[in-house]
């Protein structure tokens, strides 16, 4: 990333504002993880009792983390599938956006400790009673 100095602070602001805008049209996003899984049904005669077959499916698994246990319900396919499929997209670019969000500040904060010294040190004020 580069150095606070070489865009200086009106520059960053911009940048900040664009990528609050970039956040701002993310639309609905959810956590979690889409994952296709196949299985055999296990009847004898089933052509998934052939060696060398996926299995029946795929069935669509939503899954994410909360608080530590693993929620897993179904998606069905067709629209639902498509819907969600967006949404867990919207989620990591949702994620990018902010990460990218809290770089420029902290961009930010430098190039106004540098541009106003004297707002860096608080503490002197204190001192005058
Ligand atoms: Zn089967």
């Amino acid at each position: 990333m580069a150095n606070a100095g070489d865009r200086g602070l009106a520059g960053l602001e911009a940048e900040r504002r664009r990528l609050q805008g970039q956040l701002a049209a993310v639309g609905d996003f959810r956590r979690g993880s889409l994952t296709a899984s196949y299985r055999r049904c296990g009847r004898p005669g089933c052509a998934c009792a052939v060696p060398g077959h996926p299995g029946h499916g795929p069935i669509h698994l939503l899954t994410k983390s909360v608080q530590g246990r693993t929620v897993t319900r179904a998606v069905p396919p067709g629209p639902a599938l498509e819907k969600t499929r967006r949404e867990v997209d919207s989620y990591k670019r949702f994620k990018a956006v902010v990460e990218q969000i809290v770089e420029v500040n902290e961009q930010i904060c430098e190039a106004r400790q540098l541009a106003h010294p004297q707002e860096a040190a608080p503490d002197v004020q204190w001192e005058a009673r």
